[in-house]
């Protein structure tokens, strides 16, 4: 128990101090992955590049081309203009939220969120490339068509209710987003001709990410890069936070041991030095009232407060706590009486 802040503290930062670990990892893993990956033009001559590599398959390439449907595309709910790919409606609820600590904060959940996803492929001087499992990539850039808030009125009711519950709505919100035909984006993940022969672009078996963005190669590495470098800022700062706990933590441990060793040391030095004054006592000869009254053996050594009562040794009155022996008063506080 004594060390639960700390501890608390300590195991937070740590959770913190993981994360940030683990991001600052994936980008520079993405970055290096990335890098090493060839960037192709998409040309007549792609086809023939793909089939001279074993199993027909590029694991890690970059392309980039215009979003072109294959089929009919998917028209926007809210502007019948737009037409794409890949369609996400999503509804979302904002809350105002009591917390365990009792503070209301805001938050939010989803309430419902749908993905369309019509066939589509990266189109450059005519030639197509399939790009499957879109919704599989790690970053999909897509625009955002509509974002709607719509506020709650709450009534007199709500507010009773969200008082007890611990919940007030604060409105509903209500986004469209679409991979637009004709958008121009870089394509990263495996190249593989499929069993017709077409080229198809899909997540990667080597387990890097899959991105289907907006960037080119070069502002998608910067941004990566810069992505890095704050998360390594921020293990700078937690991993320093995390030191200075667990010096506290050290240096309380330290403390309370060496209290410890000093309370067992003067206890030492009581006891001894009672020891040493018994011995005196009894090498006198003492009469049978200067014995205490329960052992008959030591002589009376401790004064009872607030009777006065000078009656016990020191043994037993360790024993008896409540009632003088002698006067049957309450005992609130004991003490060694020197006067002897
Ligand atoms: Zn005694
Ligand atoms: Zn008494």
């Amino acid at each position: 128990m004594d060390y639960i802040a700390e501890t608390i503290a300590l195991s937070i930062d740590s959770l913190i101090l993981a994360a940030c670990i683990k991001q600052f990892y994936k980008n520079k893993n993405a970055m290096a992955m990335i890098q090493g990956a060839p960037y192709l033009d998409i040309n007549k001559d792609l086809k023939e590049i793909v089939g001279t590599h074993p199993e027909k398959k590029l694991t890690y390439v970059s392309i980039r081309g215009t979003v072109k449907p294959l089929g009919n595309p998917i028209f926007s709910n809210t502007n019948p203009n737009v037409k794409g790919v890949i369609q996400l409606l999503r509804i979302k609820e904002h809350v105002i939220q009591r917390s365990t600590a009792g503070f209301w904060a805001d938050s939010e959940r989803v309430i419902q969120e749908v993905h369309n996803v019509m066939p589509f492929a990266l189109e450059n001087k005519g030639i197509q490339i399939e790009v499957c499992d879109a919704l599989a990539a790690d970053v999909l850039d897509m625009d955002v068509i509509a974002d709607n808030f719509q506020p709650t009125v709450p009534s007199v009711i709500d507010h009773i209710w969200s008082f007890f519950a611990g919940v007030r709505q604060r409105g509903v919100q209500s986004t469209e987003k679409m991979l637009r035909t004709g958008t121009v984006i870089t394509g990263i993940g495996e190249l593989v001709a499929g069993k017709d022969g077409n080229l198809k672009l899909q997540p990667p078996s080597n387990d890097g990410p899959f991105y289907l963005t907006n960037m080119r190669v070069t502002s998608l590495l910067k941004k990566l890069d810069g992505s890095k470098r704050n998360y390594k800022i921020l293990c700078i700062v937690f991993g320093s936070i995390a030191v200075v706990l667990g010096g506290l933590i050290v240096r309380k441990y330290l403390r309370i041991r060496k209290e410890k060793g000093d309370a067992e040391k003067q206890r030492m030095q009581l006891e001894l030095s009672r020891r040493e004054r018994r011995r005196r006592i009894r090498d006198e000869d003492l009469d049978e009232n200067q014995l205490c009254v329960v052992c008959k053996t030591n002589p009376k050594e401790m004064i009872l407060i607030p009777c006065g009562h000078v009656c016990l040794c020191e043994d037993c009155s360790a024993d008896i706590t409540e009632n003088c022996p002698i006067c049957r008063s309450e005992i609130n506080y004991k003490h060694v009486a020197y006067g002897i």
